[in-house]
């Protein structure tokens, strides 16, 4: 009988203890399929946790989305590996397991093809963009002691009272400020210059971009393999009140030890997902403090080249954001494919209008530099990041006057160690890339592992 109650004991101790490590140490749960959710997930399934990934849309990705439906790929999202260089870049390792085949493109506007308002080719030295460069460089680093606050066009509009931007043709300061202003996803008039001077800091160490052979979406395809990911689940809360975290959507309750947020900013921003107990003051802060950007694109794809060789053009309009650079798609193709770029309140307000007025609008600012006789698209794609229901914008940027590491920061804490926080807009200095996105997942899966051993 005794011995009949130990073996009983030690059954149940055994059951119990296993119950114990799977429920109370094991589960996660990953909000959004993009890759710093796909990443941090892998991560967590192959060191032995039992990972469920909850994906509002119907597919996986987020951001990087390689569009098919022309019948070759094309990025509506992410397009470049870029900071070829950098030792945080996992895309590069990830490239070389996967061998997947890449094409170094310069995007300085050194190397871009320039027209200007009348559609005459402009040449552009390395010395005068040099000197744009430097001239603009200084005036930021000196105001950034005495004036803080000024944005970049702030520092624009000076150098130019002052004539020291007249040196060279208008359309070569043009085509340096809409490159600024994509890579920030923003306006000059919203951009401050401490960022500015990051950025130039930055660009010194982080190397070349990289375009991507057979599209982006191989980095998140792999990631995904063999992991349960659950598509058309939007989290709407997470009530972390208990020992445990039960995320609901709608009405479906799933409950884990810990779980990793990686919705885009503008979710949070739009309060799509409640939290029980409400985030701090401080938390809803960083949500409302960081600037949520926009950039779009529309691809053309034309029956033959008529661009020759270039493979990065600028063309000078009365608005810089309105079509104005274009890049050809033709070397990782093999089609005649041109894709416009547009940021900032430009990108925002075409998202409003149907696509017939985006068609038109492009194809004239293409007429004004090589002509009228130029033929049409046969297929187009155009993307409205900001109407995407569970994007609503394209990538986070440096905002003027405020405080960014700060407030990444605190983004990126977690709650009371259950709720993590990941995705691009939680990288404290190489937020908006994609790389930065899967740092940011691996970031938050390694507490997980000390934390939930
Ligand atoms: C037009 C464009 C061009 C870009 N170009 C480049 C580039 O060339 N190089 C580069 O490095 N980066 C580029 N980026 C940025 C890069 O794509 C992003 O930084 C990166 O993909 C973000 O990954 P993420 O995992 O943080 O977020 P996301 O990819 O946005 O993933 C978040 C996921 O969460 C899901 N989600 C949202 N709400 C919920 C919810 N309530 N419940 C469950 N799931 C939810 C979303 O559907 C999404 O799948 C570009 C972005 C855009 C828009």
């Amino acid at each position: 009988m005794k011995l009949f109650n130990l073996f009983l004991l030690l059954i149940l101790s055994i059951f119990s203890s296993v119950t114990y490590t799977e429920s109370q140490h094991n589960q996660v749960i990953i909000v959004g399929a993009g890759i710093a959710g796909l990443g941090a997930a892998k991560e967590l399934h192959d060191s032995g946790y039992s990972v469920t990934v909850l994906e509002a849309s119907e597919r996986i990705g987020g951001r990087i989305y390689t569009d098919r439906s022309l019948g070759f790929p094309v990025e509506r999202g992410a397009n470049w590996i870029h900071s070829n260089k950098l030792d945080s870049n996992r895309l590069m390792g990830l490239k070389d397991q996967l061998n997947i085949k890449t094409n170094i493109t310069p995007l300085s506007p050194m190397g871009f093809q320039l027209f200007n308002k009348d559609g005459d080719s402009v040449s552009l030295t390395e010395a005068e963009f040099n000197k744009i460069d430097t001239r603009i460089g200084l005036a930021a680093y000196a105001a950034s002691f005495f004036l803080p606050s000024s944005t970049l066009k702030d520092i624009i509009d000076s150098l130019r009272n002052m004539g020291l931007l007249s040196f060279a043709p208008n359309v070569v300061l043009q085509a340096y400020l809409q490159n600024i202003e994509l890579s920030a996803a923003e306006d000059i008039e919203k951009l401050p210059i401490g960022a500015l001077i990051a950025e130039a800091e930055y660009m010194e160490i982080a190397g070349e971009d990289e375009e991507v052979f057979g599209g982006f979406d191989q980095f998140t395809n792999h990631l995904s393999q063999g992991l349960d990911i659950r598509l058309n689940n939007p989290v709407t809360k997470i009530d972390y009140s208990s020992d445990r975290v039960d995320v609901y959507v709608k009405d479906i309750k799933y409950s884990a030890d810990a779980v990793i947020v990686t919705v885009p900013l503008g979710v949070l921003q739009q309060g799509m997902i409640k939290f029980l107990p409400e985030l701090t003051s401080a938390k809803q802060e960083a949500i409302n403090g960081i600037n949520w950007g926009n950039v779009n694109k529309v691809v053309f794809q034309f029956p033959y080249n008529f661009w020759g060789e270039s493979k990065n053009i600028f063309i000078e309009r009365e608005d810089r954001h309105a079509f104005t650079t274009w890049l050809s798609n033709e070397v990782i193709s093999g089609k005649p494919i041109l894709y416009s770029f547009y940021s900032g309140d430009f990108s925002r307000a075409m998202e409003d209008q149907p696509d017939e007025f985006i068609i038109e609008k492009a194809m004239n600012s293409l007429r004004s530099a090589y002509g009228q006789e130029i033929p049409n698209p046969e297929n187009y794609l155009i993307t409205r990041w900001g109407k995407e229901p569970y994007i609503l914008g394209s990538y986070s940027s440096a905002g003027h006057n405020q405080d960014d590491e700060k407030l990444r920061t605190e983004l990126g804490r977690p709650l009371v160690n259950k709720v993590f926080f990941a995705g691009e807009a939680t990288s404290l200095d190489e937020y908006g890339f994609a790389h930065a996105a899967l740092f940011t997942g691996l970031r938050e899966a390694e507490k997980i592992k000390v934390i939930y051993p």
